[in-house]
């Protein structure tokens, strides 16, 4: 498996590649893979003959005091899980790639991107949606695959590729958890054992959500007050948001119809962790 370090060199890739017949997918990642990612590479050979992973940390999508020095960063140990689940190549691009000295360019998807996580992370989702513009117009995919996990970047990045009419299909996929029902993040790896224990109230709640919601629950001020008991009953967690919200706008309803989205955040001692259920 190739890695390929310029935009030049992806390009081109893609290109071949198309012109030996082949769909192109693209699987844009952070890096410290699991099996969250790899489900997302999985799918992406399941449907495209090309299949380009990145593995990029994206300074712009952290804020000032986030952890972007500290986000784990282990690229050797990627590269073979991500050959054998289905990439191709993988990109791994230098900052000054996609952000020369002086680069200037953003892409603001203005209302979503203040919503949710863009609501406790300022200019999060100016970050996410301008790394992945440039990724789309490096590789020029067929499709795109994403973790229905960041559920908020999802609706972010749908509304871009419709405002800007990208050719690219973007593809949700399910979020893969642990046994217990924690969903895979590579933030995992900062909890401690009893903050890995705790951080199971966001899934719990979630769980919760959705039982509530099979049994005919609809209104959101009850299935939010039902979460934040459950968190409640975990003081060490602090709620950074409960919502049910539009999946396509991401505005809060008052009544879940099937298709809201059901979104939590909170922090576990230093680490921030997110959790979401489609309700039925
Ligand atoms: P990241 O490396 O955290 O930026 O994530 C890269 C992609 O993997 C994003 O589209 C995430 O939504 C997706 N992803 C992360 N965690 C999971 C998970 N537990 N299940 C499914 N997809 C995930």
């Amino acid at each position: 498996m190739e890695i390929l370090r310029t935009v030049t060199e992806l390009r081109q890739w893609s290109r071949d590649s198309r012109a030996k017949g082949h769909l192109i997918g693209l699987v844009p990642t952070m890096g410290a893979l699991h099996a969250g990612h790899a489900s997302l590479f999985r799918a992406a050979a399941a449907s495209c003959g090309a299949v380009a992973v990145s593995i990029f940390v994206n300074p712009t999508q952290f804020g000032p005091n986030e952890d972007y020095a500290r986000y784990p960063r282990t690229f050797d140990a990627d590269c073979a899980p991500a050959a054998k689940e289905g990439a191709n190549v993988i990109f791994a691009p230098a900052v000054e790639e996609l952000y020369p000295a002086g680069a200037s360019t953003f892409v603001d998807v203005e209302g979503l991107s203040d919503r949710l996580d863009g609501a406790s992370r300022p200019g999060h989702f100016r970050g996410v949606a301008t790394v992945v513009s440039k990724l789309f117009i490096a590789a020029e995919p067929d499709r795109a695959f994403f973790g229905q996990k960041d559920a908020a970047q999802v609706a972010v990045l749908r509304r871009m590729v419709g405002d800007l009419r990208m050719a690219v299909e973007i593809v949700v996929c399910p979020i893969v958890r642990e046994a217990d029902g924690l969903a895979l993040s590579s933030r995992n790896m900062y909890l401690s054992a009893s903050e890995r224990a705790r951080a199971l109230t966001l899934s719990r709640a979630v769980r919760q959500a959705e039982a509530l919601a099979a049994a005919g629950e609809r209104r959101a001020s009850a299935l939010i007050s039902a979460a934040l008991q459950t968190f409640a009953a975990e003081p060490a967690i602090r709620v950074d948001y409960i919502e049910l919200v539009n999946w396509a706008t991401l505005e809060p309803v008052e009544t879940a119809a099937p298709g809201t989205l059901f979104a939590v955040a909170a922090w576990v001692g230093a680490t921030r962790l997110i959790d979401n259920a489609i309700l039925p």
